[in-house]
């Protein structure tokens, strides 16, 4: 990491997130940033999956997620049914009584966690306390590299205020589209 990148992103100094400098700046640039993944949607370049691809490295070198849990303490996994039986058999529970002390069905049939932050996350050490047996979301998240980038674009838009690994992934995306203009 150059020394020109840390002083231009205090946010990510060392890779730790400040989120307070994270919001600020996310709440600044959101409208800019999903106003370029919509023109990158429409655009839909061949290589993009590639792009994202060769963006992934530089985002985890520069984000540590032990110094953010934003996800953990502002959204929801979705809970698949695998999720939910091996969850709640690594809890010694039963799939019901997981479901309805943690979850709830949302209008489009998806479970979701009632409330968060999410209840398996430590809030003192930012450790998830189901690390193991997490959701396959939660693995996922925050999608950076899921193919094909096109169809995630929506996600990568609601979360470009929330997740400091997306905010840094659409600004080096914004740079690499950019330059080959
Ligand atoms: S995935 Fe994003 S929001 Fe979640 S901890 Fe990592 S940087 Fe923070
Ligand atoms: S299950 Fe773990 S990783 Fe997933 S949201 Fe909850 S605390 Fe975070």
């Amino acid at each position: 990491m150059s020394n020109k990148f840390l002083l231009s992103s205090p946010l990510f100094y060392n890779m730790h997130v400040s989120l307070r400098s994270f919001k600020q700046k996310a709440r600044y640039r959101r409208q800019k940033f999903v106003r370029f993944l919509s023109k990158l949607r429409k655009l839909s370049p061949s290589n993009l999956d590639d792009l994202a691809v060769s963006i992934d490295k530089q985002v985890w070198d520069e984000v540590d997620c032990k110094t953010c849990a934003n996800c953990c303490k502002t959204m929801s996994p979705t809970y698949t049914g695998k999720d939910i039986r091996r969850i709640s058999t690594f809890l010694n529970m039963s799939a019901k009584d997981f479901k309805s002390k943690w979850l709830l069905k949302d209008k489009e049939g998806d479970w979701l966690n009632r409330s968060t932050p999410c209840q398996f996350l430590n809030m003192k050490t930012n450790r998830c306390n189901i690390y193991e047996v997490r959701p396959v979301d939660c693995i996922g998240f925050p999608h950076i590299t899921k193919k094909k980038m096109v169809d995630y674009i929506h996600v990568h838009q609601q979360n470009v205020d929330k997740c400091p690994a997306t905010f840094k992934m659409v600004e080096q995306m914004m740079l690499l589209v950019h330059k080959k203009q």
